[in-house]
């Protein structure tokens, strides 16, 4: 019996291991132990998840969030080890990119444990981004590279990881929304409760640092919401607990909240029936980026860069750097009518069974 170490910390984490989690239970070779960071706590941005995604309890909540990067990231490393060390795991699991992925990543490979790394080769190839310096590290010290699209594989093949590590499984991404889309329609939910029609608003969602902690970026992407929720579409924003932290402490929130429906981050299943109704949706997550395509929305991607290169190139997604609001008034408008062809780089949606077939190999 295989005894894995899952280190979870924040909200697009939690999504991604749900598939996983529920794959590993319906085996009887491997067996999972949950560790939840603290990074994300709010129960909207953490335990929602766990309740609707049927997610193990965590037996290890270590509570850690905020602070700088570095001292984020060095708390984790202390008590993941105690962790690896009391439960002797065969294998350390890891999803993404964020503090989290990186400290249960360093701390099982100094103590000889594999780690194996799910959403790996993903380079937006800005090193000033957190995430770029998570993943990169990460993946450098993984014995499973689990890449979601070919591009992906490249990018690892480039850096000369070796090609007996990577393994291209697919998105577990696709697997939840295939899974959760199908479940979730336009009846009752959000859409009654903030009387929208489907197909008659705009979903927006901001929260990197490259845009909220640069003021001129986030007022640029305030005003130019405003602009198009007065002139376009009405716009639905469920905003991110640092994003609002910034917009209050600017005082931006009084007059957004006069134009834009501004509300608080949603749990998963309200998200997918925001996301499969909406028009159009603006954001700067990467997880949402890919969300609009499977639900065959146009999306405008507000970053100078994204790792989701495939759905920039097929026209599904319009990378739009926010500097101005007619740039992105202008790009809101023309993404509306966009009717790209259909594309299928994520794989078959059972990326969940080949990652865990190859751990239990
Ligand atoms: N999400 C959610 N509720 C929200 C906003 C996002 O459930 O209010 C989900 C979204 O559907 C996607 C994931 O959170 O699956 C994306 O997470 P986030 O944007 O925080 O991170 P990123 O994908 O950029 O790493």
């Amino acid at each position: 019996m295989k005894k894995v170490l899952t280190v979870l910390g924040a909200r697009p984490q939690f999504i991604k291991a749900s598939v996983v989690s529920a794959e590993i239970v319906r085996r009887n070779d491997i067996t999972e132990v949950v560790t939840h960071t603290g990074q994300h706590f709010d129960s909207n941005m953490s335990d929602i998840f766990f309740k609707e995604l049927g997610i193990p309890v965590p037996k290890y909540q270590l509570g850690i969030s905020g602070g700088s990067h570095g001292e984020m990231t060095g708390r984790m490393l202390i008590h993941i080890e105690h962790v690896i060390k009391v439960e002797c795991p065969d294998i350390v699991l890891v999803y993404g990119d964020t503090n989290s992925t990186l400290a249960g990543a360093l701390a099982a490979c100094k103590l000889n444990v594999p780690v194996a790394h799910v959403e790996a080769g993903l380079r937006s190839f800005n090193m000033r981004m957190p995430e770029e310096i998570n993943r990169i590290l990460t993946d450098r010290i993984s014995s499973w590279l689990f890449t979601p699209t070919d591009i992906a594989t490249q990018h690892l093949n480039r850096e000369g990881i070796p090609k007996d590590r990577i393994v291209q499984a697919g998105d577990v991404m696709y697997d939840v929304a295939l899974f959760y889309g199908a479940r979730v329609n336009q009846e009752s939910g959000r859409l009654n409760e903030l009387s929208l029609n489907p197909k008659q608003f705009i979903l927006a969602t901001i929260h990197r640092a490259e845009n909220t902690d640069d003021l001129v970026r986030l007022h640029t992407i305030v005003k130019s919401l405003i602009k198009i929720s007065k002139e376009i579409l009405p716009v639905v924003w469920p905003v991110h607990p640092r994003t609002r932290q910034t917009l209050s402490e600017q005082g931006w929130l009084t007059i957004l909240e006069k134009a834009v429906k501004l509300i608080d981050p949603v749990g998963y299943l309200a998200m997918v029936q925001l996301e499969k109704h909406a028009a159009l949706i603006a954001t700067d997550s990467g997880g949402v980026q890919k969300e609009a395509f499977f639900y065959g929305v146009p999306c405008v991607t507000l970053r100078d860069e994204t790792e989701w290169v495939e759905l920039v190139t097929s026209g599904w997604n319009h990378l739009v750097s926010p500097i101005s609001v007619e740039v992105i008034f202008g790009a809101i408008s023309r993404a509306l009518s966009a009717k790209p062809a259909r594309i299928e780089p994520y794989g078959n949606g059972n990326t969940a069974v080949a990652i865990v077939d190859e751990l239990t190999r």
